[in-house]
């Protein structure tokens, strides 16, 4: 009989390591059908996340990585786990945030992200989006989740490029790669989002080292190593959109590992379309940013803000509860 217990917030059983043999608590990986101390997970996870950029070619010896963090358990435990897999494949860590503009609670998060980067000691380059004349809400057709993740991408080429990196990093995991896979597939579109977009148009090389690990080992990595997370839920947060994950939890649960098999499935399934970028590119007349249109989606952004004092209650966003 297994006793459950919890160590840094993580749900334990005592047990033997599958790994060095200890006799203690251990994390059972049922994706993997293992059982390792914390000690030996630490290594798994960063062995796991090097393993998807060699086979990939995501980064190596001389390579200046740019990952976007958040401050969330995604791209925490990709920071401390980058940061030690730079030692030994040789590339550059950089860190990148952007401060969105929503009050206290993007304040309170850039404090967090600045915390964690002083711990893993990579440098971090911080942009606010405010200083740039815009703001998260929503524009026209588009919501709010639409409109940050929009000015997150173009933010991160150009700044990638400001800093020189040659590879953009972000912290999209094997749930995030299958619900956008998924919906497409919902409106017959057959498309499956790569590991790797080579670098094109003055943009660098994007890598997605998370694409085969589950959200829920990226937040046992931050626990088990003591990494604080920010964990406040952003003030544009809707349940919509996240609900089709769960079909994915009950899949997991009927099927150990069937996000990942079926995530590869469709990585079969569906070749790489031979360009990813939405259509032709030219400069964009305003900021020469490549763009598919007249104006890139930044300027459009910023001349649709300008246009517009900030509504009173989109105003001051404070935290939840
Ligand atoms: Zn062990
Ligand atoms: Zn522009």
């Amino acid at each position: 009989m297994e006793t459950t217990s919890h160590s840094h917030g993580v749900e334990m059983v005592q047990g033997r390591c599958r790994i060095c043999g200890d006799s203690t608590e251990i994390l059972r990986l049922t994706e993997f059908n293992l059982k390792l101390c914390r000690h030996c997970f630490a290594r798994f996870f960063e062995r796991r996340v090097r393993r998807a950029m060699e086979k990939h070619a995501m980064a190596g010896e001389g390579d200046r990585v740019a990952l976007a963090v958040s401050g969330g358990k995604d791209s925490t435990a990709l920071l401390f786990a980058l940061k030690r897999l730079s030692l030994v494949m040789g590339f550059e860590l950089l860190a990148l945030h952007f401060h969105l503009n929503m009050g206290e609670y993007s304040d309170l998060n850039l404090d967090a992200v600045i915390k964690q980067a002083g711990l893993a000691g990579v440098p971090l380059e911080v942009v606010r989006i405010g200083d740039l004349g815009l703001r998260v809400q929503r524009v026209k057709g588009w919501n709010a989740c639409a409109v940050c993740g929009a000015i997150k991408r173009s933010l991160l080429n150009r700044e990638a490029r400001r800093m020189g990196a040659t590879v953009v990093a972000t912290a999209h995991t094997l749930e995030d790669v299958l619900l956008f896979t998924f919906k497409n597939l919902l409106s017959r579109k057959y498309y499956v989002p790569r590991p790797v977009l080579p670098a094109s148009d003055h943009l660098a090389r994007k890598v997605k080292p998370l694409v085969y690990t589950p959200e829920r080992l990226n937040l046992a990595y931050c626990r088990l190593r003591d990494v604080p997370v920010f964990e406040a839920k952003c003030p544009q947060w809707t349940p919509r959109g996240h609900s089709l994950k769960e079909v994915f939890e009950h899949m997991e649960e009927v099927m150990p590992s069937g996000k990942l098999q079926l995530l590869l499935s469709f990585m079969d399934a569906f070749p790489a379309p031979g360009d990813e970028s939405e259509g032709a590119r030219r400069p964009c007349a305003r900021c020469g940013e490549p763009t598919a249109q007249e104006l890139c989606a930044l300027c459009q952004l910023s001349d649709w803000f300008a246009s517009r004092p900030p509504l009173r209650e989109e105003r001051p966003h404070g935290l939840e509860p």
